[in-house]
């Protein structure tokens, strides 16, 4: 689905899709570089992770293996709760593997920190992240980014995997979400 579609419940482009591929090929890119020699297991963070990793996986030269975690999160309001709940767990174990986090945006930062503990005490070699966008306020908390594709203003924004209330997941860019359609 393309802007144009739903014109009328977007305020602003945020990123067409053009950037958001040439964004996803750089961290892949960056992503050969650093694990050559094994196979890394990308793990993505459902739902809202889909689109990122289905594009990230296959611009990746390199062998990869995939696995998926669902969290609760925002649900149909537009605040994080700051309440982490393992909705569906991992089935591939993590014991000495090297792990990348596949995010679609990282915003307070609690749900990244929550998981990269969680992983560690599992036993993983390594545990990295990689995030399509990131919000300001993840600046302020520890959080390491390792693969960034883009630092975005503290908007409320849907596509490219993100919804609202399960819609615009679809849209091929993201944009900014008018207030109006949230009732804001
Ligand atoms: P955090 O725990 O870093 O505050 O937020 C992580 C989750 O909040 C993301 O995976 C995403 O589901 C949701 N989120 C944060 N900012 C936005 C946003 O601007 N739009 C949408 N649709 N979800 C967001």
């Amino acid at each position: 689905m393309e802007f144009e579609d739903v014109n009328s419940d977007i305020e602003s482009v945020v990123l067409t899709k053009e950037q958001i591929a040439e964004g996803i090929a750089r961290i892949a890119r960056e992503i050969e570089n650093n694990h050559t020699g094994h196979t890394p297991l990308l793990i993505g963070v459902l739902k809202g992770a889909v689109m990122v990793m289905a594009d990230l996986a296959r611009e990746l030269h390199i062998p990869i293996e995939m696995d998926w975690m669902a969290v609760s999160s925002y649900g149909a309001s537009t605040k994080s709760s700051g309440v982490v709940r393992i909705v569906k767990d991992l089935e591939i174990s993590l014991e000495g593997r090297h792990v990348i986090i596949v995010e679609d945006i990282v915003d307070s930062g609690l749900t990244l920190s929550w998981l990269l503990e969680n992983f560690e005490s599992r036993q993983a070699a390594s545990v990295s992240v990689a995030t399509l966008l990131r919000k300001p306020d993840a600046m302020k908390v520890d959080v390491p980014i390792d693969y960034l594709g883009f630092d975005i203003p503290n908007d409320f924004v849907v596509g490219f995997g993100l919804d609202y209330a399960e819609s615009y997941r679809n849209l091929s860019g993201v944009g900014v979400l008018k207030p109006a359609v949230y009732g804001g």
